[in-house]
């Protein structure tokens, strides 16, 4: 039955992607092989690599997930029983660090509260012990889709450095990367783990890693088994535009038109955007409802997604499944841990202050049909004066 009005979609990924992209992806399907195929295939890795912010490193694109990239990035570097250092402080985090395990290395855990973020002084200390140089990477999710907090980067490789470390420093940003500025070739960022639906705009199917010179050195000597993931065989065929293996081809013609987008907006503009949109969500998160960010301190606060805590006793699972059954609307359902407790406004890709007021407002419906105390039009009220009193660009 038709439903009329759209839905409105607010999880933290997929994102929403514009029209421009979605009619760019509508083309026939064509030989991956042709002569004229690699005009499409150079474009866009040598474009891509803007976006990673590196001119050094090489960006690898598969017909996959961010999960995949966790394993191709964890198989392409490292061998069977390499140590590992990890934080958790939520779900993806936490997923990363198990897939670690299963794929045979060991994994040395920090774990933090969840609604904070990476530790860096506790790496930096771990890191400065380890004399013998046993922990072989470091892994950090930049962004904890989870929680909605983002982790500093840079001051992590600032500790990497003070410690005098040479582990290779691997990096999820599969919900950061285009939204929240991030900076592989200066934070010497080994291998950058990312998806294509969320800052990307596509819907989901390609992954996309990039690789430091450094971690394609790794390889060489690394005996992980790999195959699908292996770096080594996308090299050579990338090097004359194809790939080892079928691509998909609307989503390469998706990509190359969200890399036109993403240029046309400009990058820094576009991590400008993001914070401000996500400084009118928090606004009608705390002076709007007067609620709680699963994000502990402003410190942590993700431009991207924000997770939200529903009063002690309230259920955010029947907050959501109303706000989608009654208002078509689409919000992200707490993970794990945080299961019933948060409700999560993704605010990532292509957005504006009046998208995002269709999220607040059925969110903030959503809650007083399920009996939490808000103030009705105060979510609303608190976003708007945030947004009116502030310039959209820093
Ligand atoms: N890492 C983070 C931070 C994520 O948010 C997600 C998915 O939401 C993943 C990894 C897994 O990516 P995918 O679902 O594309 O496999």
């Amino acid at each position: 039955m038709y439903t009329a009005g759209r839905n409105h979609l607010f999880v933290p990924g997929p994102s929403n992607v514009p029209d421009r992209i979605l009619r760019s992806m509508v083309v026939s399907q064509e030989d991956h092989r042709s002569a004229k195929f690699p005009e499409l295939t150079s474009g866009i890795l040598a474009e891509i690599k803007k976006v990673f912010k590196t001119t050094e490193g090489q960006v690898f694109v598969f017909p996959a997930s961010g999960t995949a990239m966790w394993e191709s990035a964890l198989t392409n570097t490292l061998s069977p029983g390499d140590m590992v250092l990890a934080s958790r402080f939520g779900q993806f985090s936490h997923l990363w660090i198990d897939m670690a395990q299963r794929l045979g290395f060991e994994v040395q855990i920090i774990d933090v509260e969840w609604g904070t973020g990476v530790p860096v002084e506790q790496y930096e200390e771990i890191l400065r012990a380890d004399k013998a140089h046993k922990i072989k990477a470091v892994l950090a999710c930049h962004n904890e889709t989870a929680t909605g907090v983002t982790s500093d980067i840079g001051a992590l490789r600032r500790a990497m450095d003070a410690a005098n470390h040479p582990a290779l420093l691997l990096v999820d940003t599969v919900s950061s990367l285009v939204s929240i500025d991030f900076r592989m070739d200066e934070w010497r960022v080994d291998c950058t783990v990312s998806g294509s639906q969320k800052g990307f705009m596509l819907p989901a199917g390609l992954g996309m890693l990039g690789v430091s010179q450094k971690a394609l050195k790794a390889m060489a000597t690394a005996t992980s088994r790999r195959c699908y993931f292996d770096l080594g065989d996308m090299q050579k065929t990338n090097a004359t535009g194809f790939f080892p293996y079928t691509p998909s081809i609307p989503l390469l013609y998706g990509l190359r038109e969200s890399l036109k987008v993403i240029e046309e907006e400009g990058l820094e503009n576009i991590f400008a955007r993001h914070t401000y949109l996500a400084n009118g969500v928090r606004a009608a998160v705390t002076e709007g409802w007067g609620l709680k960010l699963c994000a502990k301190e402003p410190r942590w606060y993700s431009d991207t997604v924000s997770a939200i805590l529903v009063p002690e006793g309230a259920d955010a699972v029947k907050v959501i499944s109303h706000a989608y059954k009654r208002y078509n609307l689409s919000l992200g359902a707490g993970l794990s841990k945080v299961a019933g407790k948060v409700f999560r406004i993704g605010h990532i890709g292509d957005l504006n202050e009046l998208s995002l007021m269709g999220a607040i407002a059925g969110a903030e419906m959503s809650m007083l049909d399920n009996g939490i105390d808000v103030k009705p039009g105060s979510g609303v009220a608190a976003a708007s004066n945030w947004w009116r009193s502030h310039p959209r660009s820093a």
